[in-house]
This record gives structure tokens, C-alpha cells and sequence, in this order.
């Protein structure tokens, strides 16, 4: 970790030595009357040689991005790991964590004693149908209360818009725009804090149908929601954090700053009571040699764009009249590395852009197309029902769908467009050829990489800044990387201060799938617990045992429990601290191509609790689902109209 550190300080020192000479850092506060600079936070320099925005931009993103070779290979994980391979949520053996169980005697102990029985009861999964009362509740009372607010519109309080709000309050400063922040925006109430984000992306992005995006089959502008039409009252900074500091408050970060043509990587610090980080995990490469500098991943619009780009870039070079069919095989080889959700949507998505617009713009090419959809297990979608994996792997190796008879007739018999790879690891990606672990090679013209998630820097930096606390680096053996956190969502070790939630972070004692249904569940969560008031941050002065000195978020005495709190308390047999956080698992969707998606509805936690759907019906939920999920009424019109749109005309092909 230290070896991290250093070399991190190092590229940070290098970076800024070269580009901008020196550091500007100005320190913002987020709250009180002097916020004023901090709203707009004034440059008071630009530096010499200044470089192009977009380079800028870039050593930013690599900068915040790379980890060592050796951390990548330590902390990887899959994305649905934490859920076994039904999907269903894993549930640490709380024994195996317990420091001492031994019979108490002194009166010290028998408190530690029943403070810890309390909270082991408060942290086992709540019963089904008490939860499913208390998540009807809540829905029935924000019924009430957006009604009331509607009803009441001066109760609807713009005065915090653009940062003029003057009254002295709690500071909360969220690092990310992705699932958790934005359900986090939705929820909290600005009137009772200082809400200020802080992500290189000022837009909320749709993750689910980046696939989508990829090959053109919705535009990424429909896709994404920009970050302050989520929530006004929140202030945003574009920045990338690059340190955080746990004993001062403070999170520094950096941003590219323009005047004219010159541009500067500029230094902020912004101080916090809270701060909740859901920087979300990036794509890892295992270390594996050639798979950063040769492949695309699908984690962000840039990457979709990429992919969109190189695809007709493949095509157009299979085109040229110099190729020969070898050649043009190869180049239009599309290699899809990792069959999990991602890496089966690409792939679906790409063959109905082959099947369906191919035959209209490349139809003397279609017959060298092949799709290699590469896996290292044995199986695809692991998070789904068997059965749903069977069905997957049919429709993705069925026979091309084409309504065109001439097409067919252009294709060699027995022509399989897509080939499914299983069992096949990949030891190393050369710039045109993949090798495979058993000494195949596979020559490819695009190689799209979509497996497994990473640790990011700032992640890895904070869990090293808590290295001396002894919860957070042991249960680095859970965590892997991630953040460790307790049931409620503080970091381990932080005194309560950090939160931290979502695919960056890990809840040792019942990990949850990195989805963005666990992230947005868990941003709602801790909204509404910082919203009503519950004290983050009770201390335990009776103990001497670090596991319990921070005591479970406790409510406010003064205010009367809603009826869903009510329902939690009796749930966990207390009401003297919240309700642990309880992922409401509502099932599972993935498209698999030519108008069929799978469906796997939970409507219970038991495995024989599910609904199944395939073919078109599951294409139905699938389609009715991402569009009610959307993030805003806007985002759900263009996708409808992008979906019309390339049914009548076809996906739009041109290279801008
Ligand atoms: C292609 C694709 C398809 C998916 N499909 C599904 C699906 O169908 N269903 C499902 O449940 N899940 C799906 N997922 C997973 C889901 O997107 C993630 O689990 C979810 O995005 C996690 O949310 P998050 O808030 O933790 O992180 P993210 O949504 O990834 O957001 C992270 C945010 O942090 C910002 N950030 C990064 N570094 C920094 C930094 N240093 N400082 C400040 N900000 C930073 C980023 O810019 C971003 O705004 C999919 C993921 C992908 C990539």
C-alpha cells in the first residue's frame, strides 16, 4: 500500500511538475457565511505552459483510473460477487468476526455484552413481511408528503438554489454522479443541509443501456441526466478527488480549468462533517498484459463512443479493396470478453445492429462478421437461474435473423454469427490477436473487455489513509478494495463521518452484488436516515473495545417515528437506533438479442420465490422496466423516441 502511495504521490508531483508547474490549491468550506468564495470558487492563477483541455482532461482520467498491476490482480472482483450464484445476498458468519465472546464480568462487560447482542440482532435480515411492510410504508408516506408538498407549494424551498442560502448547516459533500449519489439527491432534504457533489461527470448516466448506446440503438444523451436537474438545491463541482483526509475534514481534488485556449489542472480542497463517497469500481484487467492499452471497456460514455466509432471503423476498413478475406475476417472479428450481464448485453446489442442494419449498409460483408463472446467459467450470466442461462446461450448462438432472402443466400451454410467461448481464459491481449490460456489465438479487429470491477485510486487511498485501524484493514479480507463498512453504511475506522455506499464499497457482514439497484436502494437508505435527523455518530465512552465504541446511528429523541420506523424497530426488537440497511432484492434483467430479453423477478427471498421470463415476453418487462427506471420524464421520452426511431430508420452509422 505504501509502495501505492508513493508512486501515486509521484505520478500526482510529475504531473503537475509538467503540465502546470505548480499546485493552486484553494481551500473551500462548504457552509456558513463564508461561503461565498466556495460557490464560485475563484482561480487566482494560471500557469504556464498550458496544454489542450482534452489532454488535460484525459491525465486526469488516467490518473484517477490506474492502479498498480499487483492491486489489480489482489482486489478484483466480479460484479455480482457478494451474491452467490442465485443472486441471493451472502451473510458473513457473524462468529467468525467476534473478537469476545467470553461470559462477561464486570459490569463493563455485561453492557458490552448486551450492546453487542443488540446490534447482532439488528444486523440479521429483517422478516420478509415485516421489511415488505416497512418498504410499503415508506412508499405510502412519500405519497402523502410529495401530495402535501403539491398542495403546499411555499413548502417547496428554492432559496438554497445556486448556493445563496446563508443559514448555518450541516455539511454533506458526496464524491460521484452515478446509481447511489443520484438516489441519494433525490431523497435528502437540502433544508436541514449544505449538499455538494463533487465528480468529474456532471451527469448522472444510465448505465443499463450503455450496451444500447454502444451500437447507436439509443443516443448517449438520452441516457444521461444531467446532475443539478436531479436536485436544484445541491451545489455541483466538477473535480476529480484525488485525496481525502480523514483527520482534517477536507477532500482534495482536481479539476481542468479553461480561460480561452489555455487550460490548467487546478487544486480545490473542500472541507465536510459528512462525506459519503460512491465513486462506484472501474473495469479490471486482472493485470492481465495488452488488455488497458489493446481493448475497450463499457463502464462510461466515452467508452460506448469509442466502441460506436471503432465498429464502423471495422467495417469501413473491410470495405477497402485491398483487403483480402483473411483480412477482412479478422477485422471484423468482434471479440466480447467476459459473458456476465455486460458483456451478454454488448453482444446481443451488437448482433441486432449486424442482423438488422448490416444487411441495408454492409451486405457483401455480413458473411465475414463473426461475434466471440469470450469466458473464463464455464458458464454465462451467473447471477441468473440455469435455466435462464440456457436459454441465454440459445439465443445467442441461434442462426442469423434476417428478413432479407438475398442475405441469407450471401451467407456459407451453417453460418454462426455469434460463438460462445467457455473454460477460455485470456492470458494476453496483443493489438491484433487475443491469446487464450490454452494456446489458441484469437485475431480480432475489436475487442470490447467487460470483466470484472476494480478498485479506483481514491478508493484505495482512503482504505490506506485507515490503515492503522485495525476493523477497516481486517476486514480488507471481506472487502477486497472496496470500502469496508458496517450495516449502516459508515466506513470502518472513520468515527462515523464517512459513509460510503455502492459498488466502491463492501458490507462486511452481508455483502450485496455491485448493481446499481444495491446503489440506489442504499442512497435512498441513507438519505432519509440523515434527513430524519439520526445522530451518525453516537460515541460509546463505556467501552474499550473498538468494535463497539461507535454505538448504531441513534434517532432524534424529538421527533415522533414515522409508521415505517415504527415497523423496523419491531423488526429488530429496538428502538433506540436505526434499522441496519436491507437490500430489497427485486430481480434481475438482460437483453439477449433479436427482440428477447430474460427476466428473473424476486418476489420473495426463497429461490423458488421467482418469476422467469424469456423470449418476448421478458423483452416486454425488460423494455417497460428501463423505461419507468429512467431518471427523469425527459430521459424517458428519448429513449422511447430512440427506440421508434431505429426500428423505422435503422441505426445511424456515420463516423462523427
Ligand atoms: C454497461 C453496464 C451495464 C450495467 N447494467 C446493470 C443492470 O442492468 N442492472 C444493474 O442493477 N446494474 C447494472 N450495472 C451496474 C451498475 O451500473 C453499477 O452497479 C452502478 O453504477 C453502481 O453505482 P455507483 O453509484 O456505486 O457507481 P457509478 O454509477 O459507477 O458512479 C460512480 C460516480 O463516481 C464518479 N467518480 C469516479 N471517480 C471519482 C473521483 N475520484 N472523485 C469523484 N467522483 C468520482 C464517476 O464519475 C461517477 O459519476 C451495469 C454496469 C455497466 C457498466
Amino acid at each position: 500500500m505504501k509502495l501505492f502511495t508513493a508512486s501515486y504521490g509521484l505520478i500526482v508531483g510529475n504531473l503537475l511538475g509538467t503540465k502546470t508547474q505548480k499546485i493552486n490549491a484553494f481551500s473551500v468550506p462548504t457552509n456558513s457565511p463564508m461561503t461565498e468564495p466556495f460557490r464560485k470558487p475563484k482561480i487566482t492563477q494560471l500557469y504556464a505552459s498550458p496544454t489542450d483541455e482534452k489532454t488535460l482532461r484525459q491525465e486526469i482520467t488516467e490518473k484517477s483510473t490506474i492502479v498498480d498491476r499487483k492491486d489489480e490482480i489482489k482486489y478484483a472482483t466480479t460484479i455480482g460477487e457478494g451474491a452467490n450464484a442465485d443472486g441471493e445476498v451472502v451473510v458473513q458468519d457473524q462468529s467468525e468476526n467476534d473478537v469476545d465472546q467470553a461470559t462477561p464480568h464486570s459490569a463493563t462487560d455485561e453492557a458490552d455484552a448486551a450492546l453487542r447482542k443488540k446490534v447482532e440482532r439488528a444486523i440479521k435480515p429483517r422478516a420478509y413481511p415485516l421489511f415488505i411492510a416497512e418498504k410499503g410504508a415508506i412508499i405510502v408516506q412519500d405519497v402523502i408528503d410529495s401530495a402535501a408538498s403539491i398542495l403546499n407549494k411555499n413548502d417547496v424551498s428554492y432559496e438554497n438554489f445556486g448556493g445563496k442560502d446563508d443559514t448555518i448547516k450541516e455539511r454533506i459533500v458526496i464524491l460521484g454522479t452515478g446509481w447511489g449519489a443520484a438516489a441519494f439527491l433525490k431523497e435528502i432534504d437540502t433544508t436541514k443541509f449544505d449538499v455538494t457533489i463533487i465528480s468529474p461527470r456532471n451527469f448522472f448516466l444510465f448505465t443499463p443501456m450503455l450496451a444500447g448506446a454502444s451500437v447507436g440503438t439509443v443516443e448517449y444523451r438520452s441516457i444521461t441526466e444531467n446532475i443539478r436537474g436531479i436536485n436544484p438545491n445541491a451545489n455541483y463541482l466538477e473535480g476529480t478527488a484525488v485525496e481525502i483526509d480523514s483527520k482534517s475534514n477536507t477532500v482534495l481534488s482536481q479539476s481542468v480549468v479553461c480561460e480561452g485556449n489555455s487550460c490548467t489542472i487546478e487544486d480545490f480542497t473542500v472541507e465536510y462533517d459528512k462525506l459519503l463517497i460512491t465513486v462506484g469500481a472501474q473495469t479490471n484487467t486482472f493485470g492481465i498484459p495488452g488488455v488497458r492499452e489493446h481493448c475497450c471497456f463499457l463502464k462510461q460514455v466515452e467508452d460506448a463512443r469509442k466502441i460506436r466509432t471503432s465498429i464502423v471503423n471495422c467495417f469501413e476498413r473491410a470495405n477497402l479493396p485491398t483487403m483480402t478475406e483473411e483480412q477482412c475476417v479478422n477485422v471484423l472479428t468482434f471479440a466480447v470478453i467476459g459473458a456476465g450481464p455486460t458483456g451478454v448485453e454488448f453482444a446481443s446489442e451488437l448482433r441486432d445492429f449486424i442482423e438488422q442494419d448490416g444487411p441495408k449498409f454492409y451486405p457483401d460483408l455480413l458473411k465475414f462478421v463473426r461475434i466471440k463472446v469470450i469466458e473464463a467459467s464455464p458458464t454465462i450470466l451467473a447471477p441468473f437461474d440455469k435455466t435462464l442461462q440456457e436459454e441465454a446461450i440459445k439465443q445467442l448462438t441461434r442462426d442469423v435473423m434476417t428478413k432479407d432472402p438475398n442475405v441469407l443466400n450471401l451467407l456459407p451454410e451453417k453460418f454462426k454469427l455469434t460463438e460462445l467461448l467457455l473454460n477460455s481464459g485470456v492470458s494476453e491481449v496483443k493489438e491484433d490477436r487475443i491469446l487464450l490460456n490454452d494456446g489458441k489465438e484469437i485475431p480480432y479487429g475489436l475487442a470490447v473487455w467487460a470483466a470484472g470491477n476494480g478498485p479506483l485510486p481514491i478508493t484505495l487511498q482512503l482504505i490506506d489513509t485507515l490503515k492503522e485501524n485495525a476493523m477497516q484493514t481486517d476486514a480488507q479480507a471481506i472487502a477486497r478494495g472496496r470500502i469496508a463498512t458496517d450495516a449502516w453504511l459508515r466506513v470502518l475506522g472513520a468515527g462515523g463521518d464517512i459513509m460510503s455506499f455502492g459498488d466502491c464499497s463492501c458490507i462486511t457482514t452481508g455483502q450485496l452484488p455491485a448493481t446499481a439497484q444495491v446503489a440506489g436502494q442504499q442512497g435512498e437508505y441513507l438519505a432519509r436516515l440523515l434527513s430524519q435527523g439520526y445522530d451518525m455518530c453516537p460515541v460509546n465512552t463505556l467501552t474499550d473495545l473498538e468494535e463497539l465504541a461507535l454505538l448504531p446511528p441513534k434517532p432524534d429523541a424529538t421527533r415522533p417515528k414515522t409508521f415505517a420506523e415504527n415497523i423496523a424497530a419491531f423488526a429488530i426488537q429496538a428502538d433506540d437506533i436505526a434499522a441496519p440497511f436491507q437490500f430489497l432484492n427485486l430481480g434481475i434483467l438482460a437483453y439477449t438479442g433479436g427482440g428477447s430479453a430474460l427476466a428473473q423477478l424476486q418476489v420473495a427471498p426463497a429461490e423458488k420465490a421467482r418469476l422467469k421470463g424469456t423470449g418476448k415476453i421478458g423483452f416486454g418487462l425488460w423494455r417497460s422496466v428501463y423505461l419507468s427506471k429512467q431518471i427523469s420524464g425527459r430521459n424517458r421520452t428519448l429513449v422511447f423516441i430512440d427506440w421508434v426511431k431505429t426500428k423505422v430508420f435503422g441505426r445511424d452509422i456515420t463516423r462523427l
